[in-house]
């Protein structure tokens, strides 16, 4: 079955699915994008990643390409027409296509959007959350207004694909005072030996995880003591457990960083504890 893609009112296979080359994105990743897991049919925390679609846009000043009500049907229908029913759905804005020139077009355009959907059997997730996964640390070399979910990901590609490298899953970004700001796509957590769960607070330098903040009210519900704050990579390598959050990896238990072992190299009982309440906690829209 060919995969299908919405591109700007149209749905296409993927094959045909293509976008101008004057596409800002393209040009400049003038661009914004939200990934939302897709769970036994549900969409999870829809209404989290839509609001926190339209805080990025605004912050770029990028108009909504359609109503939010228009936004959802779309969604829907491309998990349909690709026959997803776990997984993940990823929509992307861009500024729009123009003649290149950095400033924004004036008159405006209209901005693109496109939308995807991939199926991925949640066994995988849950192999890969029995063994746990490794991370590697390395110079966070990105923008500084991180809180914004822009497309323009190259240092975070180029993060990724050195873990790939050295064998590890997700790479863990350094600032320049030493300390962890979060994954290349992933939040970072440790658990201290007091059992505290740690996480860098929210500002410029991280991105707002909706995993993130869905777990944190998790967090709060099974009486757990969370300390939003940063931490090292020294702190990081003497926790008793460690783990990431992201919509396609949930909570994903860290068993070694740099090549040393967390927490005697199995995922910590904790860290499983909540990635097993999660979905029963996750908002679940269909
Ligand atoms: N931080 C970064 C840099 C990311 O790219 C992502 C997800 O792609 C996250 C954190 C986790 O965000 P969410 O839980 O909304 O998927």
């Amino acid at each position: 079955m060919s995969r299908i893609a919405y591109v700007n009112g149209l749905y296409l296979p993927s094959r045909d699915a293509v976008v101008p080359i004057e596409d800002r994105g393209y040009q400049f990743g003038d661009g914004v994008y939200e990934v939302c897991e897709v769970f036994n049919g549900a969409l999870i925390d829809e209404e989290r990643h839509l609001g926190r679609l339209a805080r990025s846009l605004g912050e770029l000043r990028i108009d909504a390409p359609v109503k939010p009500g228009a936004l959802k049907i779309i969604l829907r229908e491309v998990l349909a027409r690709n026959k997803v029913a776990n997984g993940y759905i990823y929509l992307q804005v861009t500024r729009g296509v123009a003649p290149r020139d950095h400033v924004f077009p004036q008159p405006s355009v209209r901005p693109s959007l496109v939308v995807t959907a991939r199926q991925i059997d949640p066994r995988k997730g849950e192999a890969a959350a029995s063994k746990g996964i490794s991370v590697i640390s390395t110079p966070d070399l990105r923008w500084k207004r991180v809180d914004i979910k822009s497309i323009a990901l190259l240092p975070n590609v180029l993060a990724r694909q050195e873990a790939r490298e050295q064998g590890a899953y997700e790479a863990w970004l350094i600032d320049d005072d030493g300390l962890v700001s979060e994954g290349a796509a992933s939040n970072a957590w440790i658990i201290d030996e007091t059992g505290s769960i740690i996480t860098r607070q929210v500002d410029h330098s991280i991105l707002r995880g909706i995993t993130r903040t869905t777990l944190i009210e998790i967090i709060a519900a099974q009486g757990l003591h969370l300390a939003e704050r940063k931490f090292s990579i020294d702190e990081a390598l003497r926790a008793r457990e460690a783990f990431i959050t992201g919509a396609t990896t949930l909570v994903m238990p860290v068993v070694a960083i740099d090549g040393q072992k967390i927490g005697g190299g199995v995922p910590g009982a904790v860290t499983l504890k909540l990635r097993h309440i999660f979905h029963n906690a996750a908002a679940r829209s269909t």
